[in-house]
């Protein structure tokens, strides 16, 4: 058997200084493939452009720079762009954290979740600094993690998120994904033809302090990785809602059997 073949992606672009820290690092431990958005897309989540048609530019031996999302770049790269299935996605290293409900907005992690829903194990990894970050530490990290899952694979529709603290890591510990109460705040003002022009912000975040979670383990200096499952039902309510169904319509258990007729 060959080197593993290994695809790397993000969502701050093919030229971030992330994703190069990335590939220097996982060289060591298969063949890396980039393929990548031509520029930053971050908090596009798992988004897939369908309005318009994608041009990927091959801008080096094994890397394509694609004018869509991480999860354009995935789907591309499966299906048409790589020799051959890859071994194993690793997504980043992000600028920045993905921590608790991030995992719904971030790029990052959309692009790992996109390797997933292909069946191929699946990692993001970002830095939870915002300036001047050095990658070396996340970067070794991801060589190492990789290794790892490359010899044990991932559950199936398992993917890892992976977080590291700024600085030198005092360990890594498995965490689950934090919580926190949001309060957005809105950037309004006035644009020089004088309507009105609203703007996003990050907003004031009150993370919930548990033990476990990823922010408390990165928050004390610990790389976190929290499995997460692409089911995001909530198993544990379910008992209690199918106590709606009476008052819903009559419906109890669905009837085995053939489907309606046109569906
Ligand atoms: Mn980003």
């Amino acid at each position: 058997m060959g080197q593993p073949l290994i695809l790397a992606t993000n969502d701050d672009g093919v030229n971030a200084p992330g994703i190069k820290a990335l590939c220097a690092s996982l060289a060591q431990r298969g063949e890396v493939h980039v393929v990548a958005p031509d520029r930053e897309v971050s908090a596009c989540a798992q988004s897939l452009t369908l309005k318009h048609p994608l041009r990927a530019e091959r801008i080096e031996e094994r890397v394509h720079a694609v004018d869509g999302t991480p999860a354009d770049c995935v789907n591309l790269a499966l299906v048409k762009l790589l020799p051959r299935r890859p071994d194993l996605v690793v997504s980043g290293i992000n600028r920045g954290a993905n921590l608790g409900e991030d995992v719904f907005y971030s790029g990052t992690v959309g692009g790992a979740r996109e390797g997933t829903f292909f069946g191929v194990p699946s990692i993001a990894i970002s830095l939870a600094a915002r300036a001047e970050a050095d990658f070396a530490p996340a970067a070794e990290f991801a060589a190492r993690l990789s290794a790892l899952v490359l010899e044990k694979g991932l559950p199936e529709r398992t993917m890892l998120n992976v977080n590291v603290p700024p600085g030198m890591p005092l360990g890594a510990v498995i965490t689950v994904q934090g919580r926190r109460e949001h309060e957005g705040t809105i950037l309004e003002g006035l644009d020089p033809r004088r309507r009105t022009y609203y703007w996003i912000e990050e907003g004031n975040d009150r993370w919930l302090s548990d033990e476990l979670s990823d922010i408390n383990a990165v928050r004390r200096g610990y790389i976190s990785i929290t499995p997460l499952q692409t089911d995001t039902t909530h198993h544990a309510v379910l008992a209690a809602f199918r106590a709606w169904e009476p008052a819903l319509g009559n419906g109890h258990a669905i009837p085995a059997g053939p489907r309606r007729r046109g569906e």
